[in-house]
């Protein structure tokens, strides 16, 4: 038997989605490299009633081991720790050397707000107590920011853990370096886990494929497979015991010989960063017309993206298609402004307007409004364009809604862009 684990998200913030859970998902990935089986995520607001709740349903679940984040703060309505050792049956006892080093943390913090309003030492230092009253009996996780964690052993061991996922990350890492933590999942298996990802396959192809493979591999029932669809590209997620390393080869060779074009990430490594390694030492600028801009934006997102990125125009009327980019208005008038020979044309006018070596153009239909029997909502005309006279355009039709139409172009953009420059 696995160890299994459970976690609880404490919030209202989070429970009424006016923030999106980020400490949920890590968990579960960190859990997931651990061979940890993760049971249940729940989310409760602030309440103690509801977070026991919680506590109650994973320790009724048999899990051996307990997360949650938030409520650790030093306000009235952080309640997660005395909440946690009432479950655990355990007191709040004082821990004064903790406390003094929560005081010496909030000391230069302190200082920063000054004049009036500002909270006076003693009543801040008195919140903070409130702050190193801990279980009795567990080990204290230094705190990140103010607010420390704990590990309370037991069946199941519970790991509090603060909300702000730039806390919570690094004091996870020493949690799991506890022996209270290490014990709890002394059960584990081992996992190795590979991802694949591809673009421009649906999904029926690849459960096509798996049904093969199904066939083919003898110890496939070893390798635990998911598959994630998300924005046009596939996400394959292998899990195998080490042993059974041999039969995700043989899957990668079935992949591989049937999917060998929409391959383009074997080693987990996302389009983004592909691209933005293949553009070292080139110089790209963008012609964005319905995207407005988002391309460029996605492009900029790796750090050290000025060593590439020139620039954008946003040319999303027609007069700044002609006026900024140089695209002839009669091009505009005969084929459409969504049409392959004006993307090029963009292309073309960003290259020049930016003396780049590398230029994408977009132009397409986001809806709701605006399409035609011929270009229904969803016609996106793309161009890439290299200095080198190398020029690859293509037309798709893109699903959804416009925000939909949106991001998805500028995915399709990145995989043009790959191609063109690991092929040119
Ligand atoms: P603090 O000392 O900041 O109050 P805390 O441990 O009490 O820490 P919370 O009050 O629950 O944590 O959350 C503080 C902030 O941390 C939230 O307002 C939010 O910005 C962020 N946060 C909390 N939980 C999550 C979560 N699950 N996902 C993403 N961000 C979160
Ligand atoms: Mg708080």
């Amino acid at each position: 038997m696995s160890a299994r684990a459970g976690i609880v998200v404490t919030g209202t913030e989070v429970l009424t989605g006016r923030i999106a859970d980020r400490n949920g998902p890590w968990l579960a990935d960190r859990l997931l490299e651990l061979g940890v089986e993760l049971a249940h995520i729940t989310i409760c607001g602030d309440r103690p009633r509801d977070i026991e709740a919680q506590l109650r349903f994973l320790a009724g679940e048999g899990v051996d081991l307990i997360i949650t984040s938030g409520g650790l703060g030093p306000t009235a309505d952080d309640l997660t720790v005395d909440t946690v050792a009432r479950f655990c049956g355990r007191d709040v006892v004082l821990d004064a050397a903790l406390e003094a080093r929560i005081a010496e943390i909030i000391k230069p913090l302190m200082a920063r707000f000054t004049g009036p309003g500002a909270p006076d030492f003693a009543t801040v230092r008195a919140a903070n107590r409130k702050q190193a009253l801990i279980p009795a009996g567990s080990t204290v996780l230094d705190p990140v920011g103010t607010a420390p964690g704990v590990v309370v052993p037991g069946a199941p061991t519970v790991v509090v853990l603060p909300g702000p996922p730039r806390e919570l990350q690094p004091m996870w890492h020493k949690a799991i370096g506890t022996p209270e933590v290490q014990q709890a999942i002394a059960g584990r298996t081992r996992y190795e886990q590979q991802t694949v990802r591809m673009f421009g396959l649906p999904e029926s192809g690849l459960a096509d494929t798996l049904r093969h493979a199904q066939q083919v591999i003898a110890d496939f029932v070893r390798l635990e497979i998911t598959t994630c669809l998300r924005g046009g590209e596939l996400e394959i997620v292998t899990r195998y015991e080490p042993d059974a390393a041999a039969a995700y080869g043989q899957l990668l060779a079935v992949l591989r010989e049937r999917h060998a074009r929409a391959i383009f990430s074997e080693d987990g490594s996302r389009i983004d960063d592909l691209v933005a390694g293949l553009l070292a030492g080139r110089w790209i600028a963008t012609a964005e017309s319905c995207t407005a801009g988002l391309l460029a934006g996605r492009l900029a997102d790796p750090p050290g993206a000025s060593d590439y990125l020139a620039g954008g125009v946003v040319s999303y009327s027609n007069d700044a298609k002609a006026d900024l980019l140089g695209v002839d208005p009669a091009l505009i008038a005969e084929h459409g402004a969504v049409s392959e020979p004006v993307a090029e044309a963009m292309a073309a006018g960003a290259l020049r307007r930016f003396a780049a070596d590398t230029a994408v153009a977009i132009t397409g239909i986001a809806g709701p409004g605006g399409g035609t029997p011929d270009k229904p909502v969803g016609t996106v005309c793309f161009s890439v364009a290299l200095g080198d006279g190398t020029l690859l355009t293509r037309t798709t039709r893109l699903p959804g809604d416009r925000a939909d139409v949106r991001e998805r172009s500028t995915t399709v953009a990145m995989h043009l862009l790959r191609r063109a420059l690991s092929t040119g």
